[in-house]
């Protein structure tokens, strides 16, 4: 079905179940070699050779799986390794993640994606692929592994040859001119080179930059299987816009700092940044998690996916329920191990609302990053970027992610920073202001608000009213039931009397057990009328006692004429006319 050229690799599969004919032939046809192995096979070795890229796919076996990464990374520390997982059971793929594989692929991939997969990987990879550095005076002085092995030269002998020398092993001489030629001219060159006794290997090069170093001229060329080339017309298109991408996030990581000291809440923070990012990519959207200790919750999203997303944004995640593994694959790992997991095609996750939320708004790819401050903090919350088009997500992108999340992280920890330290003032404020065993007002704050009241009065022709109140025999309820008993009392007593108030009303505990309510805007009627409902309810409330329990009101009207000492000693007065009258009732 591919018209490809292979690509110029050699891909190790390392499985221990009998390989399909169809997946080796398949594979066979898009890599130049490829050599199977079991998984015995792979631990006996102990020295490595020629190898670009590595598949494995082994039974689900934690301990197997982790020991056979970490030998493959000490064989071949900077090959990439595709890992076949079981998506269904992700128990295995928690140990793996942070371990250093290049990609997962799942269980169920068919042959001819994964070759896509690894050679979607070597087209972006393809500039360190086969890089020579050439002298102005025509020796080498670098070739990278890959291109060593394909001119069957080891790296060190070869430094500093002549570039016939180190070509001599291709067929066809007059391309050494022409690649002379072409570092004069600063072309571009295409060549055919053939190795002895091979097929014929397509090769396109491209004078990339000459450069300085140590005093001499050095020319940087960089080869590409042609295959690439006859694809380049869509990768130059395809960079643009990765170009593109990546600056937009270069001017969002900007924007995010900069609106970082301007929030005022983390959700409209996260929203912005969000919405954002939305605007600069069509293709992409994105939600948020907070992380809790142990749970994943508030989740928000741009607000034109707000209604579409809500099934998983309204959703708490318990990281303790294993449950939540299965249905939540990627934002629970991501969450577990602090590490980015990536999606690359969602429609190979284990059935779940979320993924038939996400396969339901279109999107194909998703990554969840955690948004942490540094490696040894643990994350604010997860954000779970997406993407409608399958994405491919390098390691310049994944790097610039990461310094946005960690702006991301600042920023949150900044904004909450703030609003402790408010929330401190707040308490501090209303510490300052409160009495602390009934929670009125104490006095200090109470005078406040009597002179604030009496200046707008003035100020606007208006009036307010007070009542003073008196516990009626308070000293006896001390005495027959102890100090702590008479606590209870003036606390219920003020709970009584604060769930008839309206909301601008305000009571002070002016004394001991005297109270002082300022009514604004109130008129002596309706403050009359409150007074009356106050000393019923007082009276007749469950008390925990035998002794009745009352109080005695002097109700009082803010005259323009009063001053501050008139209107409490006019109030006191009337309170005292109340208790002389026999209690438990009110005057004014
Ligand atoms: P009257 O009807 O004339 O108001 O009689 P009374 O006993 O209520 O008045 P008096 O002023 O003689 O006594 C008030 C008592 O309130 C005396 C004091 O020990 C008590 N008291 C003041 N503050 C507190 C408090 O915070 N807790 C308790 N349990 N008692 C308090
Ligand atoms: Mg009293
Ligand atoms: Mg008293």
């Amino acid at each position: 079905m591919t018209t490809l050229q292979k690509l110029p690799i050699v891909l190790h599969y390392i499985t221990d179940e009998a390989m399909t004919k169809e997946c080796a032939s398949t594979l066979k046809e898009h890599f130049k070699t490829v050599e199977i192995m079991t998984y015995e096979e792979i631990s006996e070795k102990t020295a490595p050779n020629g190898c670009d890229a590595i598949i494995a796919d082994i039974v689900a076996d934690e301990e197997k799986e982790i020991s056979l990464i970490k030998h493959l990374h000490s064989l071949y520390p900077d090959t990439p390794l595709f890992l076949k997982v079981d998506f269904e059971h992700p128990l295995h793929l928690n140990e793996t993640i942070g371990m250093g594989v290049t990609q997962y692929l799942s269980k169920d991939t068919q042959p001819e994606n994964i070759a896509e997969t690894v050679r979607d990987y070597f087209h972006t990879q393809i500039r360190n692929f086969y890089k020579m550095e050439i002298s102005d005076d025509g020796k080498v002085l670098s070739l990278s592994e890959s291109f060593a092995q394909l001119l069957g030269r080891d790296i060190s002998p070869s430094t500093h040859l002549p570039l016939e020398n180190v070509m001599e092993s291709l067929d066809g001489r007059d391309i050494l001119d022409h690649v002379r030629n072409a570092f004069e001219q600063n072309e571009t060159i295409y060549g055919l080179f053939k190795r002895d006794g091979e097929e014929p290997l397509a090769m396109g090069g491209n004078i990339a930059t000459k450069s300085e170093r140590d005093g001499i001229d050095i020319w940087l060329t960089e080869w590409f299987p042609m295959e690439c080339l006859e694809r380049s017309a869509m990768h130059k298109k395809e960079r643009l816009r990765r170009d593109i991408h990546l600056k937009s996030l270069m001017k969002l990581h900007a924007t995010i700092g900069r609106e970082l000291f301007l929030s005022v809440s983390a959700d409209l923070f996260l929203q912005g940044v969000m919405e954002k990012l939305q605007k600069i990519d069509g293709n992409m959207s994105s939600f948020y998690f907070a992380q809790r200790t142990e749970r994943l919750e508030g989740g928000i999203s741009p607000t034109s996916f707000r209604k579409s997303l809500a099934p998983i944004l309204e959703k708490t995640i318990d990281l303790r329920d294993k449950e939540n593994e299965r249905l939540y694959m990627p934002l629970y790992l991501c969450a577990r191990h602090q590490e980015t997991v990536f999606i690359d095609d969602i429609s190979h996750l284990p059935p779940s609302p979320l993924k038939s939320t996400l396969l339901g708004n279109g999107f194909t790819t998703m990554v969840a990053i955690p948004m942490k401050v540094g490696e040894y903090r643990s994350a604010e919350g997860i954000m779970a970027l997406l993407f409608k088009e399958r994405h491919r997500y390098d390691k310049e992108e994944i790097r610039m992610w990461k310094d946005i999340t960690t702006t991301i992280a600042i920023g949150l920890e900044a904004i909450k920073a703030r609003q402790e330290r408010d929330m401190l003032i707040e308490k501090l404020d209303k510490i300052a202001h409160t009495d602390n065993l009934t929670g009125a007002l104490n006095r200090r704050r109470g005078v406040e608000i009597l002179v604030h009241e009496i200046s707008r009065s003035k100020r606007y022709g208006s009036t307010f009213s007070v009542i003073f109140l008196d516990i009626d025999h308070f000293k006896k309820i001390n005495d027959a039931y102890g100090h702590s008993m008479g606590d209870t009392v003036l606390v219920q007593t003020v709970r009584t009397i604060e769930t008839s108030l309206r909301t601008t009303d305000s009571i002070i505990r002016w004394g001991g057990e005297e109270f002082l309510i300022v009514l604004p805007e109130t008129r002596l009627n309706d403050a009359i009328f409150l007074a009356r409902k106050l000393r019923e309810r007082i009276e007749h409330r469950q008390a925990d006692i035998p002794l009745p329990i009352t109080a005695s009101f002097g109700v009082a009207q803010w005259q323009p004429d009063m001053s501050f000492d008139d209107i409490i000693a006019r109030s006191d007065m009337k309170m005292y006319e109340a208790k002389r009258l026999g209690r438990n009732r009110i005057a004014y």
